[in-house]
């Protein structure tokens, strides 16, 4: 075997623009889209990688992209790395501080910048240290920042030939870096290698995951700056597939507008986008008949989710997992052989976060490190391994974070024998309350199955007996069947049946929105900063208030069945 052929981003790019020439990124304008084909992206990739090279970029050098989805994003995915130096994306909704923070960290010399960011970009520039110059993307002047260099994408790459050298490349060199979005803690950098990503490029097409084929058109509705889009820009050059990229229209109705006129057969989005375009879909006709299958990830998706999209849309909206130390998908949850499409089975399988991949390896732990079954219902925290997990941190060590080679993934969840996992909550967020964990993504989950409610999101706060409870931060409906004050006696009978009585919030709050982390996560850091501010409204109900006369079968140490 010629076990030292590399895999490389370069061998993507070359199959994806010679194979699949025809296959189009299409670049959504709002009430049309902009069609370009792979051969083209290629040629531009080319121009642009010799248009850096002038500019003074060698191998190893960091170029930053602050950028929507769009083709000259797609051509920076393919130009930065294969000439052998390293892609970062950048988050456009972090606040400059931290913008600034992560761009010095990864000392990127050049950042693309989409035009219409611009101002965004520049609230950071007082403190940015390693920029050396700006290439800005879209018609219109250049903008002046300050003593950075600012050159325009068009110009650049109407100066240069297409034809460019690419290099051979060691497969084990650095590609790509992510940050952490940091919902639980400072964000961090992860690497990915040439070989890191085409692998995890590859695993992406197989028929447990997406089974794209180049007959499928996938909205990448994930931004390209979260987790390299989930390798979706990279998988689609192996498997054919167009792309669908939304640009800057990110809301409800540009997205069904685009999927209905561009028929796009797949979509891959966060449950809040998700949650989105059903809010938006109960008051206006929306066509979502060509999509053949949605993705969703980063965040648990309630089951009376994909039960909606089901029932109204006919959508098989499949669950995957992954964090961006995973590149990301470690797995999907496509219900096993045998059980009957659209049932209520069906659904048991679909909550499921996942049902783990070829190539990546999983086991639960106990907090002593121990082992625990692949029986379904040993609850332990996660650890992974695999070639496309990540070994270590860009230039932090954590070695809290890894445990004999497996990466801890902070992920408390279950197993079963057949390979499907559940996350049951973040550690950083499972309430202890007396003894027992209770899991703050149940409850929100079973809370949106509540017709009134919008959105919930559940923290743990401080109990003098139960060291801890839930706090249910709520926000309902605006033509809700009964006013707030009513609202938690009725939300806690809801739960009724559903949990354990111990387990059910006593401590409610209703909002006029969840924070939201930056892609789209309930932020609960905020949430727990404005409860010890003491600026949410609480709403306490007196344990046995909620209406359940029967007596729980909940542990001793259950803190509601022992008052
Ligand atoms: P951050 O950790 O800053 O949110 P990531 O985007 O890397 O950044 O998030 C990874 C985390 O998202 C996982 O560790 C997990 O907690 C959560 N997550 C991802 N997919 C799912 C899923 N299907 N169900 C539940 N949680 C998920």
């Amino acid at each position: 075997m010629q076990d030292d052929f590399p895999l490389t981003i370069t061998a993507i790019l070359e199959h994806g623009s010679k194979v699949y020439g025809r296959s189009e990124c299409v670049t959504w304008q709002g009430s049309g889209g902009r069609h370009t084909s792979y051969a083209t992206v290629a040629r531009n990739a080319e121009r642009l990688a010799a248009a850096l090279t002038r500019l003074g970029i060698v191998a190893g050098d960091r170029v930053g992209t602050f950028c929507w989805n769009n083709q000259e994003h797609l051509e920076a995915y393919y130009a930065v790395p294969c000439m052998g130096a390293v892609l970062h994306t950048l988050n456009i909704r972090l606040p400059a501080a931290q913008l600034a923070q992560i761009v010095n960290h990864a000392e990127d010399r050049i950042v693309l910048v989409d035009g219409t960011l611009v101002p965004l970009f520049a609230a950071a520039l007082p403190e940015l240290k390693s920029v050396e110059a700006v290439i800005v993307i879209g018609a219109g002047e250049a903008p002046a920042l300050g003593d950075i260099r600012v050159l325009r994408y068009d110009d650049l790459l109407a100066a240069e030939e297409p034809g460019f050298a690419w290099p051979e490349l060691d497969e084990r060199s650095a590609a790509l870096i992510c940050y952490t979005s940091g919902t639980t803690g400072d964000p961090k950098g992860v690497v990915y290698s040439h070989r890191s990503t085409f692998l995890h490029a590859l695993s992406g097409q197989s028929a447990s995951l997406t089974g794209a084929t180049d007959a499928d058109r996938i909205l990448t509705f994930v931004p390209m700056f979260h987790v390299n889009a989930w390798g979706i820009p990279f998988g689609s050059f192996l498997s054919g597939a167009s792309l669908h990229m939304p640009g800057p229209f990110m809301a409800p109705g540009p997205i069904c507008d685009f999927i209905t006129a561009e028929r796009s057969t797949l979509a891959a989005a966060v449950p809040t986008i998700w949650q989105g375009i059903l809010t938006y879909g109960a008051t206006k006709e929306i066509d979502l008949s060509s999509l053949r299958m949605g993705t969703s990830g980063g965040a648990a998706a309630p089951r009376s989710l994909l039960a909606a999209f089901q029932d109204r849309y006919g959508l098989r909206i499949i669950q995957g997992w992954g964090m961006t130390e995973t590149s990301p998908v470690a797995g999907m949850a496509h219900p096993p052989v045998g059980v009957e499409l659209g049932t209520e089975e069906d659904l048991d399988w679909r909550v499921k976060s996942g049902r783990l991949t070829g190539g990546v390896q999983m086991r639960i732990t106990d907090e002593a490190g121990t082992e625990l079954p692949w029986d379904g219902v040993a609850v332990g925290e996660i650890e992974v391994r695999g070639p496309w997990i990540t070994g270590s941190y860009y230039l932090d060590p954590a070695p809290e974070k890894f445990h004999d080679g497996w990466l801890r993934t902070g992920d408390i969840g279950t197993i079963d024998d057949r390979g499907y996992f559940q996350i049951t909550d973040r550690a950083k967020d499972v309430i202890k309350s007396g003894g027992e964990w209770i899991s703050s993504v149940e409850l929100e989950n079973l809370l949106v199955g509540h017709p009134d409610v919008v959105e919930a999101a559940v923290i743990g706060i401080p109990d003098e007996k139960w060291s801890e409870r839930p706090l249910a931060c709520v926000v309902l409906r605006e033509d809700a069947s009964v006013q707030p004050s009513e609202m938690a006696a009725v939300l806690a009978e809801f739960l009724s049946g559903q949990v354990a009585r111990w387990q059910r919030p006593e401590n409610w709050a209703f909002l006029s929105d969840v924070p939201k982390t930056t892609v789209g996560k309930y932020d609960k850091k905020v949430l727990r900063a404005r409860f010890r501010a003491g600026e949410l409204s609480m709403q306490r109900l007196e344990p046995n208030s909620a209406g359940d006369a029967e007596p729980d079968p909940a542990p001793d140490s259950g803190p509601i069945s022992g008052t």
